[in-house]
């Protein structure tokens, strides 16, 4: 076993009522991936996120973490920021007390909080909305809000659940970017997606799966050369 690994997973399964949403399936990441999970509708990806973070349990397989050079069953709050498929933080709160909420209840000092949140705020262009309610937002906006929500405690690693979902081009851009920027700042990636164009500028692995099974794991260069790039660029998830 790689002592780099992060994150591995062997075999995991998991079945709802008669509903094998996730068949075996297996894959690693190590520290500072960008790791994206590729699939239809239905395949099994916000599942998966889910047996890993243990908020619901797999019926057979392996789930270790490595996390800042020790295993654990869990990773604790501190350790990973987690964006839901499901949008929702305080819709009636201040969005700046929303942010050091969050951020304190993940172990960070509430002046640190509030200083970071601006940073980020600044980087997003709502530096001048920070008091404002939630809810006075557009939902691309609340997306930004709820994103630096879950990667302000700058967390070893974060999950992202179909970050893109409900974005226009221009706002899928700039999540491209925030991306990339948090995973520069150190922070491993997991996210999963439908957009096969907007994956490729980010992720170095990638994993696909269909109908809760793994169809292909590995470099973001060797699936287009199995696959071919234009194929696999055209195949609609
Ligand atoms: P999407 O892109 O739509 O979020 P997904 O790849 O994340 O799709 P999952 O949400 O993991 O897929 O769903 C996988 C399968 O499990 C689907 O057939 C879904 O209907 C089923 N499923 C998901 N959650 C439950 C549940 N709580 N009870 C029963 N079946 C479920």
């Amino acid at each position: 076993r790689n002592s780099n690994k992060l994150l591995w997973v062997e075999q995991l399964s998991k079945c709802y009522q008669n509903r094998q949403a996730v068949k075996d399936i297996s894959f690693s990441l190590d520290e500072g991936d960008i790791f994206a999970f590729l699939g239809p509708n239905g395949a099994g990806k916000t599942t998966t996120l889910r047996l890993l973070l243990d908020i619901i349990k797999a019926d057979s397989g392996i789930i270790s973490w490595n996390i800042n050079g020790k295993n654990t069953r869990l990773p604790s709050s501190q350790e990973i920021g987690y964006l839901p498929e499901e949008r929702g933080l305080y819709p009636e709160l201040p969005i700046i007390r929303t942010l050091v909420y969050i951020a304190t209840i993940r172990g960070m000092d509430a002046d640190a909080a509030r200083k970071a949140a601006m940073e980020w705020l600044e980087k997003v262009g709502l530096a001048d909305r920070a008091g404002e309610k939630l809810q006075a937002l557009s939902k691309g906006n609340q997306q930004k809000i709820q994103f630096i929500a879950s990667i302000l405690h700058k967390p070893a690693f974060v999950i992202l659940d179909e970050p893109f979902s409900g974005l226009d081009p221009i706002n899928q851009e700039q999540f491209i970017e925030y991306i990339k920027e948090i995973n520069r700042q150190g922070t491993t990636i997991l996210l999963s997606a439908h957009q096969m164009p907007l994956v490729e500028r980010l992720a170095k692995k990638v994993f696909l799966m269909n109908r809760g099974e793994q169809i292909f794991h590995g470099e973001l260069a060797e699936i287009f050369k199995t696959y071919g790039h234009q194929h696999i660029l055209n195949i609609s998830f």
